[in-house]
C-alpha cells in the first residue's frame, strides 16, 4: 500500500479524502451500481473511520481506499448460513441443522415459497381453514391419535402443553427425568416459565408408583414423563413403568403428557438400529398426549408436534400462546412432504435421508473412503497418511442415546502437523468440511458421505 506523501508538518489526518469525494470515483460509481447506494455510503464511511483511527504516516490512495470498500462490500454479501459438510459422525447434528429433508420436502419448501398456497383456506368450502387441519390427516394415520398440532420446535410444544393444561397448578415429574437437552433446554425452567408448578417425584435414581401416588393431590394438573433420550443412569435405578404410570394417571382423572423428545414414527429396530420410543405404542399404551420434534429421528424440519387426546388438543389449539408458536407455510410444506412419505413410501431407507444415512452398509462406506482418499491425497500434500478406518457415529440430537452406531471413517495424520490444524484446513475449505478428532487422529465419518468428491475439497496449501 503507498501512502500518499503529505507535505511535513501538515496533520496527515488533511489528506483523508471526503466520503463525496470517494463516492465520486468510477470505481465507486461501480460499486453503486452493483450494490444500494446507502450500504456502499455506509463502508465508505468505515473505512474512511478505520483510516483516521490508524494514519499516522499517512493515508493510502483512493484507489487503494476504494479497493478495501470493495473488499468489505463483498465480504458482507456473502451468506452467513453457508452449507458445510458433515462428516462429524453426528447425523442429527443440532448444530448443522439437524435432519436434511428428503428430496419430496425439498420440492414442496420450493414450491410454498414461490407460489400463493392454501395455508389456511378450506379449499371445499372457500372459506379460512386451520393450518393444523394440513397434517392432521397424516399424523393421525401414522400415530393412530385422535388429533394433533403443530408448533415451531418441541421446546415449544411442551411449553404450550404445561401452559394449557397445568399453569398455577403442580405438574408430576420423576426426579430422574428433569433434564437438559441441547444446553439450553431444562424441563424445569421452561416449566417455570409455563406458569406450571413442578412437582418433583422420586429420586434421582430410583422413581417408584407409591412416590407419584403420594404426590398426586387436588392441584395436581398432569403427569410429566420426560424420555432421558441423551443420558442414561445406569445401575441402581428405577423408573416407572407407562402401563403404570397411565392407571395412576387414569385414578386419578388427570392427564399424562410424554415429551418423547426425538419421537420415532417407525420402529427402528426392523432397519436393523437401535430401539427409541415409537409415538404410535406410547399412545396405544395409553397416555393421553406426546410431544416429539420434526427435526430429530423423524427426518423432517424443525417443529413441534403434539398427538393424543382430541379435547386436550383442542385446548392447546385455543391458548392465545399458540398463536405466537405457530409454524409458517414452510414448515408445513416441508412436515406434509416428509409424513406423506412416511405414509406412502415403498422404502423409507430410500427416500428419507436420516434412515438412508443411517442403514448405509459399511462396504459402501469403505468404497466412498477408498475413492475419497485417492482424491484428497495430491490436494493434502506432502507427508500426509490416510486411511479408512473403522470408527462409531452417533445418531445425535438425544436420539437413541448411549448407543453408538457403527461406521467406517477417514483418519488423515501427518508426523509434523498437528490434528487441530488439519481440523482447521478442512473447515476453511469450499464448502467447510467438518470431522472430528479422535484419540489424537483427525476424522472423517463416511456415514453421511454418499459422493468422494464431497470430501475432495480444494485445502489450499
Ligand atoms: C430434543 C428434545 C427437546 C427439545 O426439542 P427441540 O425440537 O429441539 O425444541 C425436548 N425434550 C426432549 C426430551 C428432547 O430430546
Amino acid at each position: 500500500m503507498r501512502p500518499v506523501a503529505t507535505p511535513s508538518g501538515e496533520n496527515p489526518r488533511r489528506a483523508i479524502p471526503s466520503v463525496e469525494r470517494l463516492l465520486a470515483a468510477p470505481a465507486a460509481q461501480a460499486l453503486v451500481a452493483r450494490y444500494r447506494r446507502e450500504h456502499v455510503v455506509d463502508v465508505v464511511r468505515d473505512v474512511l473511520a478505520s483510516v483516521r483511527r490508524t494514519a499516522t504516516g499517512g493515508v493510502p490512495a483512493d484507489a487503494v481506499l476504494l479497493e478495501r470498500v470493495a473488499g468489505r462490500l463483498a465480504a458482507t454479501a456473502v451468506p452467513r448460513l453457508r452449507r458445510v459438510v458433515n462428516a462429524t459422525g453426528v447425523v442429527l447434528h443440532t448444530n448443522l441443522g439437524r435432519a436434511r429433508l428428503a428430496e419430496a420436502a425439498v420440492a414442496a419448501v420450493t414450491e410454498a415459497a414461490r407460489e400463493a398456497v392454501n395455508v389456511e383456506l378450506d379449499l371445499a368450502t372457500g372459506r379460512r381453514g386451520e393450518r393444523d387441519a394440513l397434517l392432521a390427516d397424516d399424523l393421525c394415520a401414522l400415530t393412530g391419535a385422535e388429533a394433533g398440532l403443530v408448533v415451531n420446535n418441541n421446546a415449544a410444544a411442551v411449553l404450550l402443553v404445561l401452559n394449557t393444561l397445568a399453569a398455577d397448578r403442580d405438574v408430576l415429574v420423576s426426579r430422574g427425568e428433569l433434564v437438559e437437552i441441547g444446553g439450553s433446554f431444562r424441563i424445569p425452567d421452561v416449566m417455570a416459565k409455563s406458569g406450571a408448578r413442578l412437582r418433583e417425584v422420586g429420586t434421582t435414581n430410583r422413581t417408584h408408583a407409591v412416590d407419584y401416588r403420594a404426590a398426586l393431590g387436588p392441584a395436581t394438573a398432569l403427569v410429566l414423563k420426560v424420555h432421558t433420550s441423551n443420558y442414561r443412569v445406569v445401575g441402581f435405578t428405577a423408573a416407572v413403568d407407562l402401563a403404570e404410570l397411565v392407571a395412576i394417571g387414569r385414578e386419578a382423572a388427570v392427564p399424562v403428557f410424554e415429551d418423547l423428545g426425538s419421537g420415532a414414527l417407525v420402529d427402528l429396530t426392523a432397519f436393523g438400529l437401535p430401539y427409541e420410543p415409537v409415538v404410535r405404542e406410547r399412545l396405544a399404551a395409553g397416555v393421553d398426549l406426546v410431544s416429539f420434534s420434526g427435526d430429530k429421528l423423524l427426518g423432517g424440519p424443525q417443529a413441534g408436534i403434539v398427538v393424543g387426546r382430541r379435547d386436550l388438543v383442542a385446548r392447546l389449539a385455543v391458548n392465545p400462546l399458540r398463536r405466537a408458536l405457530r409454524p409458517d407455510k414452510l414448515t408445513y410444506a416441508a412436515l406434509g412432504a416428509t409424513l406423506r412419505l412416511y405414509r406412502q413410501s415403498p422404502d423409507l431407507t430410500r427416500d428419507l435421508p436420516v434412515l438412508r444415512w443411517l442403514t448405509r452398509p459399511l462396504a459402501d462406506l469403505e468404497a466412498t473412503g477408498r475413492a475419497a482418499a485417492a482424491l484428497l491425497g495430491s490436494r493434502l500434500g506432502d507427508g500426509y497418511r490416510i486411511e479408512v478406518v473403522a470408527s462409531e457415529c452417533e445418531v445425535g440430537s438425544g436420539a437413541v442415546p448411549v448407543v453408538a452406531v457403527e461406521s467406517r471413517a477417514l483418519a488423515i495424520e501427518h508426523a509434523d502437523v498437528d490434528p487441530d490444524r488439519i481440523a482447521a484446513r478442512f473447515r476453511a475449505a469450499h464448502p467447510p468440511v467438518l470431522g472430528r478428532i479422535h484419540d489424537g487422529r483427525f476424522l472423517l465419518d463416511l456415514r453421511g458421505i454418499f459422493d468422494p468428491a464431497e470430501l475432495a475439497v480444494d485445502l489450499g496449501s
